[in-house]
């Protein structure tokens, strides 16, 4: 059993810091939400008044927030109250020069650090069957690798500091940019009078498979479980879609390479998110792919 502070408990957050709880662990939890602080105190995380109380006897600090702006502002804020060798994790998704300055904050405070952010959204953190991808040292990777086995299925150590957040950042470049030709693909076909079926049988076993139509069919149907059967309710929302295709480009401008696939997604799907659509899933930019 590990004391664990869990700071950030929100739709990924509190899941998984429930998932730390059935396995055994001693979780006290941490979130600005007085919602979420009794959500997971329904899940036996014990939630203290304030930052400094969830955190102290914890030998491992989670943290699972919005953006880099939160984590570095939070791991500065807990950088007087830890103990010298503390393992600080982060599960967020954010920018890789912030993912670095917060290995420096955590090795200012002779702290041990991971950056590993995680595929398999809301499902994958209820069910922890997430994947996680962890950038820091060897030393920390190993400490951390049985408290990440709680959360998730699958634990990929992909390199030194921020190298977590670069291969995130990726991996969803090449979803958004999948998902978008997955769309294309499907509203072409209709206009050219093939059944979603048809369609879809044809592309899952054949060359142009991929995730995005044979395990998140962007059309009603062909696969029960897609967003696209419950009118796109989320799922994964386009907005984080956008943030995590913004990071793709500020990463890809930070290392003068260039993405104009990512660049073409990233403009759609704000698009999307500015006719007011942020909140539905990621799949559901097809409807306005079907307009233009
Ligand atoms: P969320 O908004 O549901 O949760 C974030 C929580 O952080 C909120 O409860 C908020 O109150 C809390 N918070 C913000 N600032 C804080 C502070 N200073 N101290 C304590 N708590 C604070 O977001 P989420 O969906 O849980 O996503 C969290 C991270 O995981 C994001 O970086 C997101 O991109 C990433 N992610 C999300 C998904 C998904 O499907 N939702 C999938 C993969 C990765």
């Amino acid at each position: 059993m590990t004391d664990i502070a869990f700071i950030g408990l929100g739709n990924m957050g509190g899941p998984m810091a429930a998932n730390l709880v059935k396995a055994g662990h001693k979780v006290r939890g941490f979130d600005l939400s007085e919602q979420s602080r009794q959500a997971a105190e329904a899940t036996g995380v014990s939630c203290p008044a304030d930052l400094a109380a969830a955190v102290a006897g914890a030998s491992v600090v989670i943290t699972m927030l919005p953006k880099g702006e939160h984590v570095l502002s939070v791991w500065g804020d807990l950088k007087p109250m830890l103990e010298a060798g503390t393992l600080l994790i982060d599960c967020s998704t954010i920018d890789v020069d912030s993912a670095r300055k917060a290995h420096e904050i955590a090795a200012d405070a002779k702290c041990h650090s991971l950056d590993a952010p995680v595929s398999g959204g809301i499902s994958g953190a209820s069910q922890a069957t997430l994947t996680f991808m962890a950038g820091g040292e060897q030393k920390a990777y190993d400490a951390a690798n049985p408290i990440l086995q709680a959360m998730g299925r699958r634990i990929v150590h992909c390199g030194g500091p921020g190298a977590g957040q670069a291969a995130k950042i990726c991996n969803n470049m090449l979803l958004g940019i999948s998902m978008i030709g997955a769309c294309e693909a499907f509203a072409l076909g209709e206009k050219l009078g093939l059944t979603h079926q048809a369609l879809f049988d044809v592309i899952s076993t054949s060359s142009g498979q991929c995730w995005s139509v044979n395990t998140y069919c962007p059309v009603p149907g062909p696969v029960a479980t897609s967003p696209a059967n419950r009118d796109y309710q989320p799922g994964f929302a386009a907005a984080l879609m956008l943030k995590d295709l913004l990071l793709s480009q500020d990463a890809a401008s930070s290392v003068s390479v260039q993405t104009p696939l990512g660049q073409a997604a990233a403009d759609l799907y704000r698009q999307f998110e500015q006719s007011g659509n942020g909140m539905k899933d990621f799949s559901g930019i097809i409807e306005m792919l079907r307009k233009a």
